[in-house]
Formats: structure tokens, sequence, C-alpha cells
């Protein structure tokens, strides 16, 4: 057990800072402390109740960014966790403690990834950035979306963005996510016309005349995915109509959708495609679209294969490509032209009561971390 391992004591030193969304609570000052001493230009960059920060160092050459979060979801009820959650406590080789996965142990191997690569290259070639928010786990509207605009107003292209997001299965390595399915949400509302239930020629129900479309909706193909995407998906989330009352026909009826999409179809197509079905049930309605993401995908190119590599040299390990999951910040970092991915330890407890990760993980996620930069960054040089 490495209890002298400099990852796991800054893992540790994040933990107690409760840094819970959008609070940074000082992780960010901890970790800017420490990128200082190595060299890195500091840019704090707070928008409203946000605290953001760009770091860089070097002077010339492609541009490597680590990007991450240091705010961290709600423990929920202390009462419930083994040990408290913002008390880090090692237990049987892993380390407790709300974000411990996700994400403060990858931002604590970043720091020291880079401390041991700067070391051993003091004059490295290229530019390493990191781009850190603490409004990830929130409305993520102040955060990396913000420091992305920031940058390309200063004209900083990034060429290759590794983000610490917990991506690995069941050995840490085993997975990286290499994209994002897109996600797209709908808000409807379909009108008919209240009234008596024993008098229903008088009144139009809006939860019968929506109930074809919708299960057309439900049952539709969109498209068959690809090698890196499985079928884009529509789901219902919400259903709201009636008065509460068992006698009154109801003068409206409230849906909301969400489509997780593949990139085999845009978002103009499933707008298009859905208001298609409205419309040939002739229903008489109003539909606002929020697009929370855009699907992306880094295919084959250096940054995967530096990735692939480094684990395997680091781990031994045969690494998958996967987009599944949630969306993260890579959806705003990724439509820059950026290589996007995003490789941190086992995701099996996040956002759970007891989050925890193995302690011995979080060196050798270091260890991955370094090799991918003296891949993209020293041996291409
Ligand atoms: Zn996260």
């Amino acid at each position: 057990m490495p209890h002298d391992s400099p990852t796991l004591s800054l893992t540790q030193e994040l933990i107690r800072r409760r840094s819970v969304t959008p609070e940074d609570a000082g992780c960010q000052a901890l970790m800017t402390e420490r990128l200082s001493a190595l060299g890195f230009d500091i840019t704090p960059l707070r928008f409203d109740d946000v605290d953001n920060f760009w770091a860089v160092r070097g002077d010339s050459g492609p541009l490597f960014v680590f990007a991450g979060h240091t705010d961290v979801v709600p423990s929920g009820n202390p009462e419930d966790w083994a040990s408290p959650p913002f008390e880090p406590e090692i237990r049987d080789g892993m380390l407790y403690g709300r974000g411990a996965a996700d994400m403060k142990g990858s931002l604590a191997a970043m720091i020291t990834a880079v401390e041991a690569f700067v070391a051993a290259h003091p004059e490295h070639p290229g530019r390493i950035g990191f781009l850190i928010t603490s409004d990830e786990e929130g409305v993520a509207v102040n955060g990396t979306v913000k420091v992305v605009e920031w940058l390309q107003a200063q004209n900083e292209q990034i060429d290759w963005c590794l983000v610490g997001e917990p991506s690995s299965t069941n050995l840490v390595g085993d997975v990286i996510k290499n994209g994002r399915r897109g996600s797209l949400g709908g808000w409807l509302e379909v009108y008919g016309k209240q009234g008596h239930v024993a008098y229903p020629h008088l009144a139009a129900n809006p939860i019968h005349l929506a109930a074809p479309a919708l299960a057309e909706l439900a049952g539709a193909h969109w498209d068959n995915g690809n090698d890196f995407f499985p079928p884009t998906s529509f789901q219902i989330s919400n259903i709201n109509s009636g008065t509460g009352a068992t006698n009154v026909i109801p003068g409206s009826a409230h849906i909301i959708f969400n489509f997780r999409f593949s990139t085999e179809v845009t978002d103009d197509e499933l707008k298009a495609r859905t208001e298609a079905i409205l419309k040939r049930h002739n229903l008489n309605y109003e539909l606002e679209w929020k697009l929370s993401g855009q699907p992306f995908l880094t295919g084959e190119g250096e940054l995967v294969e530096a990735a692939v590599a480094a684990i395997r040299d680091e781990t031994g390990r045969d690494t998958e490509l996967s987009t599944a999951g949630g969306t993260s910040d890579g959806r705003f970092i990724a439509p820059t032209g950026a290589q996007v991915l995003e490789l941190g330890p086992i995701n099996a407890t996040i956002h759970q009561v007891n989050e925890c990760v193995n302690a011995d993980d979080l060196d050798t996620l270091s260890g991955i971390y370094r090799r991918i930069l003296e891949r993209l960054l020293v041996k291409t040089a």
C-alpha cells in the first residue's frame, strides 16, 4: 500500500475540500500552487459564481490539455456513509470519500504526472495545458463552455485533450471513452379542448390525440448506429396532463422526451422526423428543443494511439474504446476540432454513497498520464 504516494496524498487533500457543485472550496488553489511551481502560467477565470482556471506551460508546438472538474455531487445523507464523505479514509486498499473517483483522483494524477514529466523533460517540446472547472456536475453554464469560448477568443487551439472522467469498468485503463452520444431534449405541449368526460363530443382529449403519435415515436427506428455508437434511442421521460379530477377531459398534455443520438443522424434530422410524425397525426402542438450536446467521436489518431500504448506500457492491458455513458464536458471541447478522450479510474461507485477508488490505481493512472505526455510531446517531436 503506497501510503507515501504523492498522488494518493493529493487526492486526500482534495477530498477534504468540500467542493459540492458549483463550489470549488480551494481545490483549484491547491492545483495552481503545484502548477505554478512547475512554471505554468495560470489564468483564473471566474464566470458568475463559478471558479475555473486555465494553465499552460511551454512556448510553442502542439497543445496537450488535461481537462477536469473540482466540483462533486452532494454526498447525500452522511449517516449513510461508512466514513464521513469529506474525510478521506483507506479501508482494504480502497480510498473512500466524495469525489475519490469522480474526479479528484484523476486531478491528483494529472498533477503528479506533470510533475514527473517536467522533472524528466524540463525543456519539453510542445505545450501542456490545464482546463479546470468547478461546474461540471451542475448546470455547466459558467464552466468549460465559457473557458472554451475564452480560449477561442485568445486563438488558442487545443490539439489533444484528455478529460479525467472515470472511464474504466473493472481495471484502470480497461476502457477509454473516445466519444459521446449527442443529447437532444424536447418539450411538447399538445392542445385539445377541456370538457366533461360525459360529453366527449364537446371536447378534444389531448392525451388520446397524442398517444398514437407518441407510440409511433417510441417505436421508430432512427438509425443503426455504427462501429462506435449504439443505435439512436428515443425515451419519454415525463407525461403530465389532467386536473386531478376524474370527470374532466384536460385541455392540454405536456410531454418531455430525450434523444441520445449517434453520429449517423443530426439533431436537425431528428427534429424534422419528429415534427413530421406529429403533423401526420394532425396534432395542435408547440414544441421546444434543447440540444445539450452534439455527438463527438475521436477516431484513430495520435491521441487514441498514445493512450492505448501508454495503458499497455503501464499495465499490460488492452483497452476498449467506448462511447457509452452520459454526457461530459468533452462535448464542449470536441467541437473546437480537438481530439478528445476520457480516461480515468473505475466508475463503479461514482455519485454513490461510499464512493471509492483503489488507492494503487491512482499511481497507475498517474503513470499512464505521464506516458501519454511522453508519447505525444517527446517521442513525436
Ligand atoms: Zn465527473
